[in-house]
């Protein structure tokens, strides 16, 4: 663990993608668009579809998404309102078509923080892959001639713009490494190219090019994850995500999220279960940690994600465990088993086991 990042910069062994989410139709669709053309796009799209590779030249794109498939930030920069957060957040939640970036209140459930670094070096927000998490310059910002809501904006536009670079996404500016834009001192459309909010009165809105990048830089995520399946309905270009004014306004709709914590409040003496029983982990679910004021009856505190059964590393699918309490969550279709791990006691959903405890 670093200072502003839980979370190391990922990507797959050499670069590669997983290619059994998409048919090689799709496939070759979603990286098309992603190409673009002379000033949007990026040339090494290319190569996700002959190569099956996510690189620059021999240098591979990475991310920062946690092993849930999910990018949880933590917020410190003072150029971001907590107002703004959740809309900020569900503009890339909108364009995936379900959660993929989350705010939390807990750093240490976070996959990195957002914070600001003084002095004004002519960057105005970078994301690191390194431990430094994502940085706002705010000493480099010089656009006084802005209304304060533009400012404001503006500012978010870039919060936005690092936050698709941590969900593994490149430059959008077109050719080699999205770069022609930029090298061309040009704006575009594409929020993850050289963008300007004199250009966009009306708000950060994505293109389809954003959006095919999504998809396929979550083929690379440490759990790879079908997103913005809308690109492949007929009507795709009339879809719109469009942040503004700490509101999000689209017509794309958004699965539920699946819950990736549980937390309770209840009278621990009614609700433990008596029985010590042995069950077998049979399907890939979330692990938590386990603590005691998860339990105790006064709080509401939120377990802390700790790992996944199915994890290559430390794989526990088949494995017989002794199941030491059985907890209701705040949802009453859903339990949570409590068990021993070597020396530790974990949680997962009870759905994870071959059958009900
Ligand atoms: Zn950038």
């Amino acid at each position: 663990m670093t200072l502003y990042a839980n979370t190391l910069a990922f990507s797959r062994a050499d670069g590669s993608i997983d290619d059994s989410i998409y048919t090689d139709a799709e496939l070759k669709q979603l990286t098309t668009i992603a190409y673009g053309d002379q000033f949007n796009g990026n040339a090494n799209f290319e190569r996700v579809y002959t190569e099956r590779v996510y690189k620059n030249g021999t240098s591979k794109y990475s991310n920062l998404v946690g092993a849930d498939g999910v990018l949880k930030l933590y917020n410190d920069s003072k150029m971001l309102p907590k107002a703004a957060e959740s809309a900020v957040a569900d503009f890339w939640n909108h364009v995936a078509g379900e959660e993929v970036v989350r705010f939390v209140n807990v750093v240490e459930n976070s996959d990195e923080v957002i914070h600001d670094v003084a002095g004004d070096n002519g960057v105005l927000g970078a994301q690191t892959y390194n431990g430094n998490g994502l940085i706002m310059y705010p000493d480099s910002w010089h656009i006084d001639h802005l209304t304060a809501e533009q400012q404001e904006n503006y500012h978010m536009a870039t919060v936005i713009h690092e936050i698709g670079h941590a969900l593994g996404i490149p430059h959008l500016g077109g050719g080699n490494d999205g770069t022609n834009a930029a090298n061309a001192v040009r704006f575009g459309n594409e929020v993850m190219g050289p963008w300007s909010i004199l250009d966009h009165p009306d708000g950060i809105q994505n293109t389809l090019v954003d959006a095919a990048a999504l998809a396929i830089a979550a083929l690379t995520w440490r759990k790879p994850r079908k997103l913005a399946t809308w690109i492949f309905s007929d009507n795709a270009s009339e879809k719109y995500v469009i942040y503004k004014n700490r509101g999000v306004k689209t017509n794309l709709s958004m699965k539920p999220s699946v819950k990736n914590d549980w937390g309770v409040k209840f009278d621990w003496n009614l609700i433990q279960s008596p029985i010590v029983t042995y069950r077998t982990i049979a399907k890939n679910y979330n692990l938590y940690q386990f603590e005691p004021e998860q339990i105790d009856g006064k709080t509401y505190s939120v377990a802390k994600q700790v790992g996944y059964t199915g994890n290559p590393n430390q794989y526990r699918i088949g494995m017989t465990i002794k199941i030491l309490a059985v907890y209701p969550t705040d949802d009453p279709r859903v339990r949570v088993v409590r068990f021993k791990d070597g020396d530790e006691e974990l949680t997962m959903y009870e759905a994870a086991l071959d059958q009900p405890v």
